[in-house]
């Protein structure tokens, strides 16, 4: 199974890619974020033990996350459907990223490829005062520069942790705590600019898919 990290500050795209990529190849979409925020609007014990963290824009615990990553893998693998994987805002810490290789080699999967997308502050903050989720699929939209579909309106919400002071504030977690990956994944990462287009993005992730999977059937 091919595994594929998105790896980026709030704002930089991975979800809309990631939404994308998965229509186009048939892999999986797996958003912690999307998976915590589910557990919160549920209500359940630990999405009323994430809620205030999540809303702070701080991290949630390595626990907690390795082993929704766990049982997220662990059903994955159960479909004989699921040819690869998306990890969008996983991982973000090196605990995590240790964790992730044990679990990729306890499974036998190929080494994950890591996708940068790179973005300033100062247009994350731009993008994500923009930003509209629709609630029945998670689908992300811009209100200018990708506006939702009409019958997606009724359905529109924003996040409460995309107010600009909350995303500089995560924005200096992604610096600290996320940003040192590049080193961990050293020689598997390919950088995007993100200030392209939607459409030039989804051509370069074709590509690189592309080529990924030219390396791993020639070795
Ligand atoms: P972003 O728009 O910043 O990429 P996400 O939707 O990926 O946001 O995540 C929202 C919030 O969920 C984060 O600010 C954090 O509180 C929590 N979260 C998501 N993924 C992780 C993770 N891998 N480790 C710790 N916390 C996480």
């Amino acid at each position: 199974m091919n595994i594929l990290i998105f790896l980026g500050p709030a704002g930089s795209g991975k979800g809309t890619q990631a939404q994308f990529l998965t229509q186009k190849l048939g892999y999986f979409h797996v958003s912690t974020g999307d998976l915590l925020r589910k557990e919160v609007a549920s209500k359940s014990d630990l999405g009323q033990q994430v809620e205030s963290i999540i809303n702070n824009g701080d991290l949630v615990s390595d626990d907690i996350i390795i082993s929704i990553i766990k049982q997220t893998l662990n059903e994955l693998v159960a479909k004989s459907d699921c040819h690869g994987v998306i990890f969008d805002g996983f991982p973000r810490t090196k605990d995590q990223a240790m964790a992730l290789d044990e679990l990729v080699h306890s499974f036998n999967f190929n080494l994950p490829s890591v996708i940068y997308f790179d973005l300033s502050l100062e247009e994350s903050i731009q993008r994500i005062s923009g930003r509209l989720i629709d609630s029945r699929n998670n689908n992300v939209y811009h209100k200018d520069s990708n506006p939702p579909p009409e019958d997606a309106m009724p359905f529109l919400m924003t996040r409460e942790d995309d107010v600009p002071e909350k995303v500089t504030h995560r924005y200096g977690v992604y610096q600290r705590s996320t940003e040192p990956l590049l080193d961990f994944y050293d020689g598997r990462t390919t950088t995007l600019d993100c200030l392209q287009s939607i459409h030039t993005l989804n051509q370069l992730l074709i590509d690189n898919v592309d080529s990924m999977n030219q390396s791993l059937h020639s070795g």
